[in-house]
This record gives C-alpha cells, structure tokens and sequence, in this order.
C-alpha cells in the first residue's frame, strides 16, 4: 500500500460508517452467535438474536433466481432489503460453477449459510438505505430524542465511584458537559469507541501511563481487533461479452431503481464455502462476491491506496467481459489493536490491523485455500463454456525469488494482494472475564464501571461469518430491550 499503510476509512456523520459502505446485508452463520454463547454472553445465541435481526428488517423478495427463506426474514420494519437486479449472465454462470461443485442456491440470511444467493443489499428503490435514514430520521421528532450534529466526543465524566455522569464534547468550536440522568452508551464504532473510553481513563494501565492519562480502570480496550481479510484484483477474463451501459442508460435505469448505480459497487452475486482448513462442520469461512465486468482498479488504487506496481497487476483487462472475485476469509486468527498516539481526542489512534500474523500461519494457508477454490471453480463446465482464465498478473516483488503460481509463490503474492475488510470487530470485546480481555458484559455494560455502556461493532467478539453491519443493527436492537427491561420502559 501506499506509504506502507491501509487506508482505513470511517463515515462521520448521522448513519456512521452505513453512509459510504457497500451495503451489503449479511448476518452470518447460526454457529456464530452460538459460539458468542459458549463464550460466556448469555442471550446471544443465534435463536436469541434472530427476532432482532427481523425485527429491523423490511424484506423485498424482488430477485425472481433467488432462494428467500421467509420464516428468517422479517417485515415492515425501517430497514428496507432487497436485491440487486438485473442479473448479469456472468453472475448466472458463477451461481452455476458453485453448484457444479456442490454448493447449491442458498438464502444467504437463512437457514443455511454454506451456498450461493444474490447479495441481500440495504438499497431502497435504488437508493442507499443508510442506518440514520432507516432509523433516526423518521422519529427525529419524538419528545425524548435530540440530535446534535457537528459535535465531537472528547471524553466521559467518571466519578470518584466510577459511575459514569456524563460527557464532555465539543460543537462548533466550543466545549460542552452533558449530564447523563440514568447512564451513558458510547456508540462510535470500533475505532472511536476504545479511543473514547481509553480517553476516558479505560483501558490498559501500562499504555494510559505511557499516554499520560489517569487510570480509572484497567481493562484491555483496544488490546484486540480482528478483521476480515480480503484478496482484492482475482480478475478473470471471459467471451461472455456484457456491454458496459453508457451514462445515460445508468441513469436512466438508477432512475428506475436497477442497475449499476443502484449498488454501491458492481456486486452481484455472493457464495459462502468451506476450505479444509475450517474444521467444524457445515461452517463457512470463505466468502466470494461475484462482481461482474471488471471495473475495480480505479476503486483499489483511489480508496485502498495500493502502490501503483502492485495496482498493475490487476489492472483492468477488457471490461466488457472480464469480472472478478473478492475472495474474504471470514474467521481470521490474527488480532490487532487500537492504541492512543496522545492525550489530545484530537489525534487519529493508532490502528494496527496486523493481517496475517497469526503464529500457526492458519490466515495464510487459508487466503492459499481461497486461490485454490478459485480456480477450481473457474475449472468447472459452467465457467469453460465462457473461457474463464485468471488475468493477474505477475508481481515482480515475487516471481524473482519463486516459480510462478507455485504454493511458494502465492504465499508471497498473498502478502501484496490482501488487506483488511473494512470489518473491525472485538476492540470493546464483549464476555464475562476482564481478566481474559473482555470488556463489557453480556448486558455490554462496561466491567468494573457503573452506567456506561457500549453498543457498536466493537462489542462482536469475534470475527463472523459475514459483513458486520446488519449484526450492529441487531446489537441495537438488543439493547433496546435491555434497556427497556432495566428501565421498565413499556414500548
Ligand atoms: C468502505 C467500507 C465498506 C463496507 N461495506 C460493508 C457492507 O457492504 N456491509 C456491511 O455489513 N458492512 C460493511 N462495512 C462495515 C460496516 O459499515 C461498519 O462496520 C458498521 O457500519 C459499523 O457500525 P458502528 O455502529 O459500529 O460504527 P459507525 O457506523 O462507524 O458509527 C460510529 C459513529 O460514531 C461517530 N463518532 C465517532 N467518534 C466520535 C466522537 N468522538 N464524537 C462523536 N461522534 C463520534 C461517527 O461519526 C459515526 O457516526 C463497510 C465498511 C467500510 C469502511
């Protein structure tokens, strides 16, 4: 990358990080929320957290080829889901190479994870559904709600009893206290969430000592970050011919709520497997999306930073009938963290995804596993009748020192091509042991601190086998009813 660095970018604004994602509407496997189970968070299990998923949901069952499991699905709830439509005819091909190999039509929320379904979008007529669009904006006008935009959290106000009272934040230049009069719930995502409470005085003791700021209470915030890892440019060239609509059929079609403008990227089609590195069963841990007509680079180099030599070798071939892969490796081993570079809430934390560096090597082999998957599928009936071939290219830094394609290679090659997911969990991770790393507990009240809580994707324990934004919708939910229950709220 670029400067030797990933881009990690967050949305700031009323729909957080749901304002510039790629709306893709994923829950995961039934086996992850389980496994939050055994770890101690009672009440998260997938048959718990399954009302609040559908609770949310507004499910449009408009893709004609799809498989939709409606009893997993819910209706009339703010968030509108829906597929992406038209199909392309290399998206059918991709549908078909899986089942060639086993893994059959699927509804991707539904009972079964393992398959291959359109993506599920967060897209209304065309339109991004963002989470301050969906949820706050048709109730901004409720008597017990206040939105304060262009205003910047800078700390909480703990008392000498460690209760949380409130906050200190800053608006258009000047500097606010807010009193809390039951308790505080920080939301700002897995970056900003530790950043505030290690602010706050919540955190690692030796590192807040290191910082300069008073310890309130030792726990390891930010001391975990596990993300997914995705190899980006697998770029396949085909004779299957889709020409790519001028600007004015795009908008012509976005008008109609269809099309390439009615998605964030040209994202089509996804498909959940198992490599034999994965060894529970019937659990996935890589996931393809299928994006048709390849037109990605601009968007690697702009938006991932990647060093123009690497950039290059997946440079575009003919857009018209290549496509591409994004292979995701969805239980990743190794953990990262999110450090305080200075006192000052003014200063970016230091985030340090720290990709492919678990000690068993088991990301590595798994991103190997993917490449081979990959090319497994491209061997299939399906993908021969339109003569797919990988059109990467090779990366110097690599065929110097390895023979082409060899698993040696890849090993390398790997290295180049992967980065982060944009899917930051586990940094406020939730279990019941602070001893062991946790943070919150299962009702994501923040350990050994009184009325402060903490509700965003900092709180997922462990990486799932999905995109993380449906599950953070889902942990608000919960909490709503946490709260409800604590407060003897009637709603
Ligand atoms: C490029 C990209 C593509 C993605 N694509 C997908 C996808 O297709 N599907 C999917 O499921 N997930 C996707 N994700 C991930 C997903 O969108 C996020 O993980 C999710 O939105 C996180 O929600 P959150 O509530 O934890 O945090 P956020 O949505 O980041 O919300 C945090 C909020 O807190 C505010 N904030 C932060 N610090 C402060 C402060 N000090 N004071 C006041 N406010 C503050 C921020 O402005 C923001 O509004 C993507 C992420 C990225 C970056």
């Amino acid at each position: 990358m670029k400067e030797n660095r990933c881009a990690y970018p967050r949305g700031k604004g009323v729909g957080g990080t749901s304002l510039l994602n790629a709306l893709i509407y994923a829950r995961g496997a039934s086996i992850d929320f389980d496994n939050w189970c055994a770890k101690g968070n009672s009440g998260w299990c997938y048959k718990d957290v399954l009302p609040y998923f559908k609770m949310s949901e507004d499910f449009h069952n408009n893709a004609p080829d799809a498989v939709a499991d409606m009893q997993y699905h819910g209706k009339g709830g703010p968030l509108y889901v829906s597929y992406p439509e038209p199909r392309s005819e290399q998206c059918k091909v991709f549908f078909q190479a899986s089942e060639e190999l086993g893994y059959n039509k699927t509804d991707c929320n539904g009972a079964h994870l393992l398959g291959v379904s359109p993506y599920q979008l967060n897209v209304k007529n065309g339109k991004r559904q963002d989470s301050g669009t969906a949820f706050l904006k048709p109730v901004l006008d409720r008597q017990n709600l206040k939105v304060l935009t262009e205003s910047f959290v800078t700390r909480i106000i703990i008392n000498e009893a460690k209760e949380a009272q409130g906050l200190i934040f800053t608006h258009k230049g000047k500097a606010y206290k807010v009193a809390a009069s039951k308790e505080v719930i920080v939301s700002a995502g897995s970056i900003s969430s530790p950043q505030i409470l290690m602010l706050s005085g919540i955190g690692p003791r030796k590192h807040l000592q290191e910082i300069g700021v008073p310890i309130i209470q030792n726990l390891e915030v930010g001391s975990q970050l596990y993300d997914h890892l995705q190899m980006y440019g697998i770029t396949f060239s085909s004779n299957l011919s889709e020409p790519v609509p001028s600007l004015r059929e795009q908008v012509e079609n976005y008008l109609h709520g269809v099309g390439r403008l009615s998605t964030a990227l040209t994202q089509q089609g996804v498909g959940y497997y198992q490599t034999p590195v994965e060894k529970t069963p019937n659990y996935p841990d890589l996931e393809i999306g299928f994006y048709h007509s390849n037109d990605t680079s601009y968007a690697l180099h702009t938006v991932q930073k990647w060093k123009e030599d690497v950039a290059r070798v997946i440079a575009a071939v003919d857009s018209s009938s290549s496509f591409t892969m994004y292979l995701t490796l969805l239980h990743t081993k190794s953990s990262g963290t999110v450090r305080l570079q200075s006192s000052s809430p003014f200063v970016y934390p230091l985030i340090d995804s720290n990709c492919l560096s678990d000690p068993e090597g088991k990301d590595i082999e798994t991103a190997y596993q993917a490449i081979l998957f990959a090319k497994k599928l491209i061997k299939t009936k399906a993908f021969r009748r339109i003569d797919a071939k990988l059109e990467i290219k090779p990366i110097k830094q690599c065929l110097g020192k390895y023979k082409y394609m060899s698993r040696k290679y890849w090993y390398c090659a790997i290295r180049y091509i992967t980065g982060h997911d944009n899917h930051p969990v586990a940094s406020c991770r939730m279990g019941p042991d602070p001893s062991l790393g946790d943070v919150v507990d299962a009702q994501l009240r923040v350990h050994g601190v009184k009325k402060l809580r903490v509700a965003d994707a900092s709180v997922i324990p462990v990486s799932t086998s999905a995109h993380i934004n449906a599950i953070c919708y889902m942990i608000g939910e919960k909490l709503a009813d946490l709260l409800k229950i604590e407060y003897k709220v009637n709603a």
